[in-house]
């Protein structure tokens, strides 16, 4: 992409079924950009299968202001998969990513636009400091959160969104990763980009229902684990190592048993059959385990290391 062709901020909005708020929130939207005094910006809109008058809205919105962008997706791909469609098309020096149900409030923006202008970090996330959503979500998400950094080797930053901001040299790794179900608060750091936050306080969903059912929120959650941790494809191996101590403990009370007579027979050795091809069983599937997770690795296609700076020629 020629440099020409940048604008200075890409507004990247992902909408399920958001006819409700779309209106409000880019009237927010346009005060705050007003306000930044940019030569050129882009809102983008990405309509993630909607079933409502979203995507109607996006093209009147469209026919008013030329910023406005708009992609519209077969079906329903998911939060991320929206958010990454939206990627492949910033034009943006900077690119941010905010929720269209006004929960990230979008005045937000001009901090985040300014900070990020002035700051050396390459990305400049937003942290809730308080978040008025139900009991179930919030315990949920520290849980998530919780067991996401106990098990994988990619800290994230409690109670960091996906609302944020970052410049093209993350955009552009963004945009080169080819996994499938992609998990964008991993992905982001996991090169280890100089990350800053800004704390807020995230409001209710102005108008609407959550886009994000149970089981979408579990299929994330997986994602999360499965991608970014080895842990439970080393499970048979953590089984089996476990199961030899125990074998080696009982084997020795049963061959004590057994010199002592105090036994019935034929009890120690199939007792110690079953435990070794036990053992032996756990070997064979941690041996499949980890060759099938590697191959996993692999396929996802994840660059294996990420350029922080080169000298110029
Ligand atoms: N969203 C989306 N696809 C989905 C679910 C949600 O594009 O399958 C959008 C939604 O319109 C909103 C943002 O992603 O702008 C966050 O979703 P939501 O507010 O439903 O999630 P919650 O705040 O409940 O976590
Ligand atoms: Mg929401």
């Amino acid at each position: 992409m020629k440099n020409s062709k940048l604008v200075s901020l890409s507004i990247l909005a992902p909408c399920y079924n958001e006819e409700k708020n779309i209106n409000e929130f880019y009237d927010r939207i346009n005060n705050t950009v007003k306000k930044l005094s940019l030569q050129n910006y882009e809102i983008i809109f990405i309509d993630d299968g909607s079933e409502d008058e979203t995507w109607s809205i996006i093209k009147e919105k469209k026919l008013i202001d030329k910023h406005v962008k708009g992609i519209k997706l077969q079906k329903n791909f998911g939060h991320q998969n929206a958010i990454f469609a939206g990627l492949k098309n910033s034009k943006g020096t900077y690119t941010t990513v905010i929720d269209t149900d006004l929960q990230d409030p979008p005045e937000l923006i001009e901090k985040l636009y300014n900070k990020i202008k002035t700051n050396n970090a390459n990305i400049i996330s937003c942290q809730r400091s308080t978040r008025k959503d139900s009991f179930f979500k919030k315990i949920t998400a520290s849980i998530f959160y919780y067991m996401f950094n106990l098990l994988s080797k990619t800290k994230i930053k409690k109670q960091v969104s996906d609302f944020k901001i970052f410049d093209r040299k993350v955009l552009s790794f963004l945009n080169n990763l080819e996994e499938s179900d992609p998990f964008l608060r991993g992905l982001i750091v996991w090169p280890g980009f100089k990350e800053d936050i800004i704390v807020f306080n995230r409001d209710k969903r102005h108008k609407g229902r959550s886009g994000w059912s149970i089981s979408k929120m579990f299929d994330f959650s997986l994602n999360a684990f499965f991608g970014f941790s080895n842990l439970p494809m080393r499970l048979s191996f953590i089984i089996c190592f476990l199961l030899s101590l125990f074998f080696l403990i009982f084997a020795l009370y049963a061959l004590i048993s057994y010199f002592s007579g105090n036994i019935v027979r034929g009890w120690t050795s199939i007792f110690l059959i079953i435990v070794l091809f036990n053992i032996f069983n756990f070997f064979i599937l941690g041996l499949i385990s980890e060759y099938t997770g590697r191959i996993y690795l692999e396929i996802k296609k994840r660059p294996r290391y990420v350029i922080e700076e080169t000298l110029p020629d």
